[in-house]
């Protein structure tokens, strides 16, 4: 074998395992998960969770130039409630903890463009700073306010879910107390914006997988829960078996990540 043709072979298994296209195409529900819509702060650990406008722009017109459908919550409520096949071509987007740069930067591009999205909020945040994280690690940024998230919904463009009252690692936390930040965040989200809140996400996916927690999440009475794990979950969803998986979008994915992960359920190794 001549170098070039062993340089080739490893070129070949390195980008294989950049890019795994080579998994089997899954069926499901497919859920992307962002977070930030943005330029990462100076200092920020998170990178990853940070894309850029230019980026989002150009996944959110690869979806609809796909003939991608985006569901909001209340549409995939419906869709579960009435036993109904999921439409081939449909994804959920959705944004974990109810940032101000998905008001400044994410839903003008949704709105502009045509799609949907679906925000899960930390209530006791709205308004103010990402004070569950250490910001020696990830700076304070500010989140959306009441008013932005109003405006938002009365946009028909975007919907809310839970996120819990405070962000908590809920495993670390007294049974109760964990139910409580599931079950008042609902109330208070509901109160605050006059609808069902339908959906909720384990903040970084703790208790998604500790049958107590998720008991006292599904008790809490919503229908969806959403964990922080890579893939696509089967439909009709199984609802007693497990939380719904999602499809983790990192600021250096492309769009053939984006592809990889609507057919594969994963575009990495
Ligand atoms: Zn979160």
């Amino acid at each position: 074998m001549t170098i070039a043709a062993v340089i080739l072979i490893l070129v070949v298994l390195a980008l294989s395992a950049r890019w795994t296209w080579w998994r089997s195409s899954a069926p499901g529900l497919k859920a992307l998960c962002y977070h930030k819509v943005g330029v990462p702060p100076p200092g920020s650990r998170l990178k990853p969770l940070w894309v850029s406008p230019e980026k989002f722009r150009a996944q959110v017109k690869y979806l609809l130039d796909n003939g991608y459908t985006t569901l909001l919550f209340s549409d995939l409520k419906k869709l579960h409630d009435s036993g109904q096949p999921l439409p081939e071509k449909s994804v959920l987007i959705t944004f974990d903890d109810g940032y101000e740069n998905n008001y400044t930067h994410a839903w003008p591009i949704l709105k502009e463009l045509g799609a949907k999205g679906n925000i899960f909020v930390v209530y006791n945040t709205i308004g103010k700073t990402n004070l569950w994280h250490n910001p020696a690690s990830e700076p304070w940024v500010n989140m959306a306010t009441l008013e932005q998230l109003k405006e938002m919904q009365d946009s028909g463009v975007i919907e809310y879910g839970s996120h819990t009252m405070n962000h908590p690692h809920l495993s670390t936390l007294k049974l109760e107390d964990a139910a409580w930040e599931m079950a008042e965040s609902r109330r208070q989200l509901e109160a605050a914006f006059g609808r069902e809140m339908c959906a909720f996400a384990y903040p970084y996916g703790d208790g998604a997988y500790a049958p107590a927690i998720r008991e006292k999440a599904l008790e809490a009475g919503y229908t969806f829960d959403f964990s922080f794990r890579q893939g696509k979950t089967p439909w009709p969803w199984d609802r007693k078996a497990a939380t719904i998986d999602r499809l983790f979008i990192r600021g250096g994915d492309n769009n053939w990540d984006l592809a990889l992960q609507l057919s594969r359920g994963a575009s990495r190794l």
